[in-house]
């Protein structure tokens, strides 16, 4: 089973599942590493409700103390989600300096303050409009802090548009997609293959399978394939069909990270 890197536990605002839960599910499943990488959205609008930000040390110290409880069993890294806003550029960065992980997500979930899985975000905007604004908003979240090592679900509005996705076409949106990836092959970051969406309804990655191939054929070399499991049940889902999307993409291989440097595992 491919390596899990993107999963969340009840260090998350959004998820129940016991740490202990995530790891047991990884083993049993025949996992050789699985990285944790729960939500950090720091300066996140507090009007939801959500806090969205864990406690540093506990979580570091909980996290630790389980990699070493299963390190015969499977090898446990430690990372993170990192929510990404423009005018948090300084305060990310002096984040990730003071932080040690193993691995850290770079994700938009925001626009303009308004987090896009809520209605709100698509009032009085066209589709086309709301996903143009997200993708902007992407581009400007990178320009502004790239201590990262992936960029996380890159059209992950997508999941919540009207339609459920159905009036979404990647190529709508091809010049600015194509900027956001050469800015990332240019400073040595990755994507993922976030698989949360992938065979139910909506039926893509996010991103979508033709931006993984774009990242590929512009040089991209560093993918991570992550579930964004907010419960043990979906851990690693539809990794099989993950790892075709890949190879069918001229990927002959995927990528984990310890310490912040990639690690290349054949497909
Ligand atoms: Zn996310
Ligand atoms: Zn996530």
């Amino acid at each position: 089973m491919y390596c899990d890197f993107h999963a969340h536990t009840s260090f998350s605002s959004d998820s129940e599942a016991a740490p202990q839960a995530q790891i047991k599910k990884a083993i049993s499943l025949g996992m050789k590493k699985l990285c944790i990488t729960d939500h950090e959205d720091i300066d996140y609008p507090s009007e939801y409700g959500m806090p969205f930000v864990f406690d540093y040390d506990e979580y570091y110290a909980c996290l630790s103390e389980l990699r070493e409880l299963y390190s015969d069993k499977i090898e446990l890294l430690i990372g993170v989600e990192l929510g990404l806003q423009p005018h948090l550029g300084e305060v990310l960065a002096e984040y990730t300096a003071n932080h040690k992980f193993d691995f850290i997500i770079g994700s938009t979930h925001l626009v303009d303050r308004v987090d896009t899985y809520y209605p709100e975000m698509f009032t009085g905007l066209s589709e086309y409009d709301a996903l143009l604004k997200y993708f902007e908003e992407l581009l400007l979240n990178i320009q502004t802090f790239n201590d990262f090592d992936v960029l996380g679900h890159i059209d992950y509005i997508v999941r919540y548009t009207p339609s459920g996705g159905l009036m979404y076409n990647c190529h709508d949106f091809d010049d600015i997609i194509d900027e956001i990836l050469n800015y990332a092959i240019l400073h040595g970051i990755g994507i993922e293959c976030n698989t949360a969406r992938l065979g139910s309804g909506f039926l893509h990655c996010n991103p979508h399978e033709d931006i993984i191939k774009r990242y590929r054929e512009l040089g991209g070399e560093i993918i991570t394939l992550g579930s964004d499991s907010h419960t043990p049940r979906t851990l690693a889902n539809k990794f099989k069909l993950a790892g075709e999307i890949l190879k069918e993409a001229g990927f002959k291989y995927y990528t984990v990270f310890k310490d912040r440097k990639p690690e290349f595992l054949p497909l």
